[in-house]
């Protein structure tokens, strides 16, 4: 590791002021994808700023039919939190499976979002909820927020504080894991309201996306004879954990499953 300066702000004010006045910053949540990062000299910020000590950034409310969670939640919290448990369960599910304990007692709802990775799970279900994220200046639509790899719409210097999830009639996510790292080869989420479904995917290419002619077809038919295999193979990634066309019939099989459970 190499020197850099470490700030630990008590508000968002603080937090962007310091982020304004250095060099080259950077926000710091659980550390998880940061730290691992500048270890490897894959950046290196000349100052960090922990996000951890401002506060209202950790709680999870429900307002009617709309859940609020607080971008600095860990994995763990949203994993054993009450009112996730009572109103989307599967979502406190999808908490228990990211990485090991370690990650998801570090890990956060909040830099994992940020952070944008197209295998992580966080984004594939914020996709197919009805979903925005609030940031210390904004409101962004789910739709709009995830961009590419490991880009978003947010600015530089702009702090998620929550996401706002309106609590879906169903909801489930299925993926199938890396073993060793358990980010997502492949993982499907499916969110209904009322007739209205949505499936989501990530692992599978290079910025989570909606399977839009599944999520049709479901908002119509909501059972297993969907038509297969409508994801092309060449938008599809091929690496050495799995072929595209593996990645096309995943997206099937764990689609099935999840219309099983429901
Ligand atoms: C071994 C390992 C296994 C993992 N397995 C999985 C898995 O199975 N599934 C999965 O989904 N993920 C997995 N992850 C990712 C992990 O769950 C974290 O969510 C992710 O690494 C982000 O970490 P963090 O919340 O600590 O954010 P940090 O590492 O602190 O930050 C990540 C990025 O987001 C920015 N950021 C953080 N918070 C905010 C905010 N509130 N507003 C604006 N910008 C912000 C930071 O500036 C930084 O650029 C794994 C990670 C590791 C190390």
């Amino acid at each position: 590791m190499y020197n850099f300066n470490f700030h630990s702000p008590g508000t968002l004010d603080e937090a962007i002021n310091l982020y304004n006045n250095s060099e080259d910053p950077k926000f710091l949540a659980g550390g998880m994808t940061l730290l691992a990062s500048m270890k490897q000299r894959l950046i290196s910020p000349s100052d960090l700023i922990d996000l951890r000590n401002i506060s209202n950034l950790s709680e999870v409310s429900l307002n009617d039919k709309v859940l609020k969670i607080g971008s600095l939640c860990s994995h763990f919290k949203l994993s054993r939190n009450e009112i996730i448990n009572d109103k989307i369960k599967n979502l406190a599910k999808l908490a228990d499976g990211i990485g090991d304990p370690a990650v998801r007692k570090m890990g956060t709802i909040g830099g994992s979002i940020a952070n944008s990775d197209p295998a992580a799970d966080w984004p594939a279900a914020i996709l197919a909820l009805k979903s925005q994220i609030i940031t210390n200046s904004r409101i962004i639509s789910n739709k709009d927020f995830f961009t590419g790899m490991f880009e978003t719409l947010l600015e530089d210097n702009e702090i998620i504080t929550s996401i706002e999830i309106e609590i879906p009639d169903y909801f489930n996510y299925k993926k199938l894991p890396n073993p060793a790292s358990r980010y997502a080869i492949v993982g499907v989420a499916i969110a209904k309201y009322g007739n209205n479904v949505n499936v989501a995917i990530s692992g599978a290419s290079h910025t989570p996306f909606i399977a839009e002619t599944i999520s049709d077809y479901l908002s119509n038919n909501f059972s297993n004879d969907f038509p297969e295999k409508t994801i092309a193979k060449d938008d599809l990634n091929e690496d050495i954990h799995a072929s595209a066309e593996y990645r096309v019939n995943l997206i099937d099989v764990l689609t099935k499953q999840i219309i099983n459970e429901s």
